[in-house]
């Protein structure tokens, strides 16, 4: 049998078909491809995967790529197909471009599970998110953040442990030592001034105006 009667019955199902390397990927139009039209692509493959041009295809380079940087394929396969459309920006950059693209998928996947990035340590006050990690260096008060989005998305967000000793809304009391209680401006109470705690209200005490939008 030659693949063209193979392919007319998948085209009358809706179902496109292309390959990639020895693999032949088919997509309904609506729903689910149906197990018929699976099993006659499985059993006529090697006359399909000889009709078909092996194009170079973007989304067997992403694999291809996370697979060699230890990133997970899902990162891959959450994309959609206009992610990958030429013009939308991926189709144009080099294999280092997907490489780091890649990186920021998987970097913001992570943030969305509330998994800061590595070395974004430092505390920080964002209008919108209050408390954040976000990396050294990093403005100690922002207007928003890499956070938002996650925010946004009803996403968990590591709030950071901080100082009462750091925070603006601290009351420092007359009989107590530097390092002793003090007071909260927003009515949490007494505590050490130096005890690590997360606290949704902490700001830091700093002159730094707010600064529009913090970007890495
Ligand atoms: S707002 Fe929170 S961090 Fe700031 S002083 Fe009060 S309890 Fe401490």
């Amino acid at each position: 049998m030659t693949a063209a009667p193979i392919l007319e019955t998948l085209r009358r199902h809706g179902v496109t078909v292309r390959r990639e390397g020895d693999r032949l990927k088919l997509k309904p139009a609506t729903g689910n491809v149906p197990a018929d039209v699976v099993e006659l692509a499985r059993a006529h493959k090697a006359e399909l995967l000889a009709a078909l041009p092996d194009s170079p295809d973007l989304r067997a380079t992403l694999r291809r790529l996370a697979a060699a940087e230890g990133l997970p394929g899902a990162l891959v396969d959450r994309l959609t197909d206009a992610d990958l459309q030429p013009d939308n920006g991926a189709g144009l950059l080099s294999e280092e471009g997907l490489r780091r693209w890649l990186h920021v998928l998987n970097e913001n996947a992570r943030m969305r599970q509330g998994i800061a990035p590595p070395g974004w340590t430092q505390a920080s006050h964002c209008r919108h998110c209050g408390p954040v990690l976000l990396w050294q260096g990093a403005p100690p008060v922002v207007l928003g953040c890499p956070w938002c989005h996650v925010r946004r998305a009803g996403g968990h967000l590591p709030h950071p442990a901080v100082t009462c000793a750091t925070c603006t809304h601290q009351q420092p009391r007359p009989d107590s030592s530097e390092a002793g209680m003090h007071g909260c401006a927003q009515g949490h109470g007494l505590h050490f001034a130096c005890e690590r705690r997360a606290c949704a209200d902490w700001r830091p005490a700093s002159n730094t105006s707010e600064i529009s939008e913090a970007k890495p």
